[in-house]
């Protein structure tokens, strides 16, 4: 009888466990309409017009330079907090830096950054869309001939520019930040006086997308032009783990399960189920080849970060002046972007950001009960500090697998599934009313 009870219990738990249908929130589906291609044009267009937007170039011109451009960003934000209900507000955070290998006189540098503050006042959760506004030319140090950066990196900068827009409009629990930050190519100074900071200042960042080179979308050797693809860099063994860390990603198993590997799982998760005609590939690297970008000073300040970008670079036309040699075209050009494919990794970002802003925090206190040898698990967990909880997701997957496989959704604190602690991940999410789910947290482990 007891093996018959057991039996049926199972039986009634796969039933439920089958894989469940997430309806989309038809706010953040409505949002993902209002991206305009058009609108992107402009920007870049008008990014382009700035002649060069070298970090090392005039801060005075009203027409050309980085201190024009950075003038015309804030000046769009401006344009977006008049029908923000006072919630969005801009400035241009400034720093003075020093000389170094790629500075050659102390710069007076400005990351342009729009704050759109959440509606409840006890949520501290920030998130973050980062794209860098400096462009440069072949010669890094040189700072007046034309760089017109239109990819690199105009596109993250539009893409943040259109999501300030779009969402000042819109209201979340969370605060978001929009930024544009300078220094990049002069080597990541820009985002590493905003992380440092953050760190400083103890900002409960949660997430910084990094946008850099989102716009194009044909390779220079293979001829591949593809619109249908975006990557999400991702760093595997925490930039800041502690020997007590690394014991315990090795003991469990978790060297791909850092929480910038599941918030670029989240990114893939979200941005398929809202946005059309768009594959996420996970990169299982902090980033590519003789490159870096501005998600690394997060990390290494122990913030969650990724980096975004197109799937088939153009290496012609980054860190290029604009020539045409051997019969080959060469420069960072508009004329080269597709700015249909800009769209959707706008709405990429835009969709994350929402769902994540309006989702309640973390669940807390999630634990994996180890205390016995069995081919079930038990996870338990407290509600999130912020947001109300309509109940959670429990994420399942194979330990050899790239994505979570099973989401199963639960009303309760705790949950007993037929699945071997041993051979498999779990984790689980907040669940709001309207169906936004938080990051995922990997449970801690309950010994005794
Ligand atoms: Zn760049």
């Amino acid at each position: 009888m007891k093996c018959f009870l057991s039996l049926l219990l199972l039986f009634l738990a796969n039933i439920s466990f089958s894989q469940i249908t997430i309806n989309r929130d038809p706010e953040i589906e409505n949002m993902v309409k209002e991206v305009s291609a058009d609108s992107l044009q402009s920007y870049i267009n008008t990014l382009v017009s700035f002649g060069t937007r070298s970090t090392l170039s005039t801060q005075t011109d009203p027409k050309r330079g980085i201190g024009a451009a950075r003038k015309w960003v804030l000046k769009k934000f401006n344009e977006f907090a008049k029908n923000s209900g006072g919630r969005l507000t801009a400035l241009i955070d400034t720093t003075t830096v020093q000389p170094s290998a790629r500075i050659n006189t102390p710069i007076l540098l400005g990351n342009v950054m729009a704050t759109l503050k959440g509606t409840d006042p006890n949520d501290p959760r920030i998130f973050i869309i980062s794209g860098h506004l400096d462009s440069r030319r072949s010669d890094v140090m040189d700072k007046t001939g034309d760089a017109p950066g239109a990819n690199d990196d105009g596109s993250g900068t539009a893409a943040v520019i259109e999501c300030a827009r779009i969402m000042s409009q819109h209201s979340f629990p969370a605060t978001i930040i929009f930024v544009a930050v300078s220094g990049e190519e002069q080597g990541l100074y820009g985002s590493s006086f905003m992380a440092n900071k953050a760190k400083k200042e103890n900002w409960d960042i949660k997430a910084v997308l990094n946008n850099d080179i989102i716009g194009s979308s044909n390779s220079n050797e293979t001829n591949i032009v593809n619109n249908t693809k975006v990557r999400v860099f991702s760093e595997g063994i925490p930039a800041t783990a502690t020997e007590k860390d690394l014991a315990r990603i090795r003991a469990l198993g978790l060297e791909n399960d850092s929480k910038s590997r599941e918030l670029a799982r989240y990114v893939k998760e979200i941005g398929e189920r809202y946005v059309d005609n768009l594959e996420v590939e996970l990169i299982y690297r902090t980033d590519r080849f003789l490159r870096g970008g501005d998600h690394i000073p997060y990390l290494k300040n122990g913030f969650t970060a990724v980096r975004i970008t197109e799937m088939n670079e153009n290496f012609n036309h980054q860190h290029q002046d604009v020539r045409k040699e051997n019969g080959i075209r060469y420069g960072d050009l508009h004329g080269y972007m597709d700015f249909e494919y800009l769209r959707k990794n706008t709405a990429l970002n835009l969709v994350n950001l929402s769902n994540l802003a309006k989702a309640p925090s973390v669940p807390r206190s999630v634990k994996i009960d180890v205390k016995t040898l069995s081919n079930s698990s038990s996870l338990s967990w407290q509600a999130p500090a912020n947001g109300k909880a309509k109940g959670y997701y429990v994420l399942i997957r194979e330990t050899s697998a790239s994505m979570w496989q099973k989401k199963i959704f639960t009303s309760q604190i705790s949950i007993t599934i037929p699945y071997s602690k041993d051979n498999y991940f779990f984790a689980v999410q907040s669940v709001s009313e309207s169906g936004n789910e938080s990051l995922p947290v990997l449970p801690g482990i309950q010994a005794k």
